[in-house]
């Protein structure tokens, strides 16, 4: 039996239903989250995605906004009543990150930074775990283990797809976890179509999928202006495109 996780009244994830959060990779100004969060509070959307601390390939592209960021989504939330969702990646920006974040993501790179697994366990936040780009499920769930042991059982787990020789995906997504997380643990199944694919032709194939799984959602990215986006913009739906979705889902 899928745990129930509340995210607020009216909001929770694992209760049956096919829950969409949607938003950008990364948080980038206040205008494109003005816009982002005026058009998902127009479709019912009800969590919104943004990273402040982004865990980039190069140190030279664009790390986030970190705590600038994470101000701008304090109004953005508030003005269209939406609940946040982003990653942390250093337990050091835990406390400072707390009152803005609802649900912490722990992203590919960090599946096993076991002292960051531990620090958000210590939170009554829930978290959702994304699994590892070279992990196994059962190493993934493992690293549940370790948020779970220090008390937080509020754990969504997210498939993002995994490396692979395949190179016409970013990642080749391992729909197959979606079924085995369900049969192995009672945590919420969520996929990443988006990091999943690395490419927006795929997000609604990826997301179709997901749903005919019995997956408890999926996360997407969108923009704005894709073409412009400091990050993955080739992954993310334009807003067009994500109408399209929502409608082609339900
Ligand atoms: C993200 O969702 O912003 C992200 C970086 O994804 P992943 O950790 O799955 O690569
Ligand atoms: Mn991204």
């Amino acid at each position: 039996m899928t745990k129930n996780i509340k995210i607020d009244e009216g909001i929770n994830i694992g209760d049956g239903s096919f829950t969409i959060i949607a938003g950008p990779c990364a948080i980038e100004s206040r205008e494109q989250m003005e816009k982002t969060g005026a058009f998902l509070a127009k479709l019912g959307i009800k969590i919104i995605r943004g990273g402040a601390f982004k865990p980039r390939t190069s140190p030279k592209s664009f790390q986030g906004l970190g705590l600038e960021g994470l101000k701008i989504m304090a109004e953005i939330k508030a003005k269209y009543n939406l609940k946040f969702i982003s990653e942390v990646m250093d337990p050091r920006d835990l406390e400072m990150a707390y009152d803005y974040i609802d649900i912490f993501q722990i992203g590919s790179r960090n599946m096993q930074n076991f002292s960051l697994l531990k620090e958000v366990g210590k939170t009554d936040k829930p978290v959702m775990l994304k699994r590892g780009m070279s992990a196994t499920i059962k190493e993934w769930i493992m690293a549940a283990e370790y948020i779970s042991l220090e008390g937080n059982e509020k754990i969504i787990l997210c498939e993002r797809g995994i490396r692979t020789f395949e190179d016409y995906t970013r990642n080749t997504l391992d729909f197959m976890s979606i079924p085995i997380l369900k049969e192995k643990t009672d945590y919420p199944v969520f996929v990443d179509p988006s990091h999943g694919t690395g490419r927006r032709d795929l997000v609604l194939p990826a997301s179709k999928a997901s749903k005919a799984l019995n997956a408890d959602g999926i996360i997407v990215e969108i923009h704005p202006n894709p073409e412009k986006a400091l990050s993955d913009g080739s992954q993310s739906l334009s807003f067009e495109e994500f109408e399209n979705l929502l409608n082609q889902l339900m």
